[in-house]
């Protein structure tokens, strides 16, 4: 009967260590995170140190996304309507200008999800490159979409030509600050693209 109330003893104790063992680790979990009051509220210091955090910190494990095998055909022509004054615009496939014209609906989506993660910060894009009536006169190496980020301080950065790419970067940034999700469900360090990222968000000077 005792060896039974002892034993009984030992295992609540056990359970008590493992308890507050797990309870510890939360709470230097919770420490450790960035919560999103602090990311909507990102200082210009903030984000160069967790620029920096991304450069010192290793980088973490790389996980594959599913690969695409059966490619869906782009059309011959597609048409660009534009937000600002319905102006639509005719891309053929032979013109430099197709692919942004074409990944505009993805960046506008991905933007909107950006925008939730940071929301001190305002992102928005201008097209007013891609349509024919508001930059009538411009060749079809100009046509492209950017990106201008306003922080909270009034800063105003500008970066032209953005890709889907570089919006996945910036949730990247603003979740869990050292990786990405790729367009495939897989997940890939900040560090392989942390030049760009500096450049998206003002924090180096194009070359
Ligand atoms: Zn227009």
């Amino acid at each position: 009967m005792i060896i039974i109330q002892i034993l009984f003893i030992i295992v609540v104790f056990v359970g008590l260590l493992v308890f507050s063992a797990k309870a510890e680790e939360q709470k230097a979990q919770a420490k450790n995170a960035v919560s999103s009051e602090q990311v909507q509220s990102m200082s210009r210091e903030e984000i160069q140190r967790a620029l920096k955090r991304i450069e010192t910190k290793s980088a973490p494990a790389q996980k594959m996304g599913a690969m695409c095998y059966e490619m869906a055909a782009s059309p011959e022509n597609l048409e660009y309507v534009c937000p600002l004054d319905g102006e639509k615009t005719v891309y053929s496939r032979k013109s430099k200008a197709y692919g942004q014209a074409g990944g505009v609906v993805e960046l506008r989506r991905l933007l909107n999800d950006l925008q939730v993660l940071a929301k001190g910060i305002s992102f928005s894009l201008d097209e007013r490159k891609l349509c024919s009536k508001c930059s009538p006169s411009i060749g079809d190496d100009d046509r492209k979409v950017s990106l201008i980020i306003k922080y909270g301080d009034g800063r105003i950065v500008q970066t032209d030509g953005v890709s889907s790419e570089d919006i996945r970067y910036l949730m990247g940034f603003f979740s869990d600050g050292l990786s990405y999700k790729t367009s495939n469900d897989g997940q890939l360090p900040l560090k392989q693209v942390d030049a760009r990222l500096k450049e998206l968000l003002g924090e180096k000077r194009r070359s």
